[in-house]
């Protein structure tokens, strides 16, 4: 008989384990709780018009054979991803350049605080962060009052790593979002991507798998690739919070493209909503199609989104401790992968690597 695996879970991560598992001669039953595949990446269309439901998801990488398998797998247009803010009622790019600042109304003041900022950030939380990175007025109008939406809670309380990766001022004229070397969009949306990864697997939807109910999925000493959150697969749900967001998507007609980028970040209290998405910019052969779609991206949605990293550690604490009865399992061996089963934020393209390689530790560990 040849070799078999499971894996729960049919998001980004689990489909790269299955592809990879595929390639190294493996027989893969997949588990997933919901009626469709590819987990929070989903591309849906109106009249033609690309938008994701759950929130915009832009392929950028510096791992080349990630890039490669996704661009082998599906039709990858180029786009480069572009995000504006609205301050002072103007819209400046984000991440915030130094030209802009002095261009605001009353810019001096800004760049006065610029000039004053500390030569080295202080990471002793994400305000202390943020305020030594951009001044104390540019963080009370851009980031202070986002991150309160965005988080539903005193940025002071959060941690430094947060704001790493996401929060920063450049000074260099360069607009695009990201600095990856690969960088795009699947022309046919991220279903297909999910699916290609997928094909040679059995998929079951709908079926919702925890530590009590392996038995049901696994034979004993099969080896699982877990995607789920563990708190869930322990059958403790809540054990570790999450901030989650929620998209209202409208459809314009007569409108080619309705903002200037894909996604305008609106930090301001009064605004209920942290962003808004126009997806269609990724394709643009679209741009001059009429209609367009808009979502409006509303934080405090009770969903998985993105992990409270406390500054007192306390989440992560947890984290560790269901990492430790995983390794304890002993009916199957399980290999935790993707984002919900590290309780961390990750991109695709570290999803994808997660998933690959926990389908190539699998094989390792067999040959041992
Ligand atoms: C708002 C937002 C925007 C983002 N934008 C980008 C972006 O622009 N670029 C980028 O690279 N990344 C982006 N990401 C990150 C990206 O969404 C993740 O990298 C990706 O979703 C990780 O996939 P995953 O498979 O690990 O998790 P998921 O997509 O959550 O998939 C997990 C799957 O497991 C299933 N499942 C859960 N529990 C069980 C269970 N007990 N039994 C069976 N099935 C179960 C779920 O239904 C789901 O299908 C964004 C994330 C957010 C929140």
């Amino acid at each position: 008989m040849g070799r078999s695996a499971v894996v729960i879970g049919a998001g980004i991560t689990g489909a790269a384990a299955v592809w990879q598992l595929g390639q190294l001669g493996y027989a893969v039953r997949v588990f997933e709780r919901e009626q469709v595949v590819g987990g929070h990446v989903r591309t849906e269309w109106m009249h033609g018009i690309p938008y994701e439901p759950h929130g915009a998801h832009i392929f950028h990488t510096t791992d080349e054979p990630v890039w490669r398998l996704v661009t082998k797998l599906a039709d990858f247009v180029p786009y480069r991803h572009r995000v504006v803010i609205r301050v002072r009622g103007q819209l400046i790019p984000w991440p915030i350049q130094r030209s802009a600042v002095s261009q605001l109304p009353d810019g001096a003041q800004l760049v006065y605080e610029l000039n004053r900022r500390p030569t080295s950030v202080d990471t002793t939380n994400f305000e202390t962060y943020c305020v030594s990175l951009l001044g104390r007025t540019l963080y009370d109008e851009c980031v202070g009052p986002y991150t309160v939406k965005q988080w539903g809670r005193d940025p002071h309380t959060l941690s430094a790593s947060v704001a790493k990766g996401r929060v920063e001022l450049r000074d260099d004229g360069y607009l695009d979002f990201f600095r990856d070397p690969f960088q795009g969009w699947p022309r046919a949306g991220y279903g297909m991507l999910v699916e290609a990864m997928l094909q040679e697997a059995e998929v079951n939807l709908g079926t919702t798998v925890t530590a009590d109910h392996m038995s049901d999925v696994a034979a004993r000493g099969e080896p699982v690739i877990v995607t789920s959150a563990l708190d869930d697969f322990f059958a403790e749900p809540g054990a570790l919070p999450w901030r989650g967001v929620r998209l209202e998507s409208t459809l314009l007609r007569g409108v080619t493209l309705a903002q200037p980028a894909m996604v305008v970040n609106e930090p301001a209290l009064a605004v209920p909503w942290t962003r808004t998405i126009e997806t269609k910019w990724a394709l643009d052969d679209l741009h001059d199609i009429s209609g367009t779609v808009v979502m409006r991206e509303f934080p405090g949605a009770d969903a998985k989104h993105y992990p409270v990293l406390d500054a007192a550690g306390t989440n992560l604490a947890t984290q560790a401790s269901l990492e430790r009865r995983l390794t304890a399992f002993r009916r199957n061996p399980i290999i935790p992968a993707g984002r919900l089963a590290g309780y961390g934020y990750i991109n695709m393209d570290v999803a994808i690597r997660r998933g690959l390689n926990a389908a190539t530790q699998i094989a390792t560990e067999a040959h041992r």
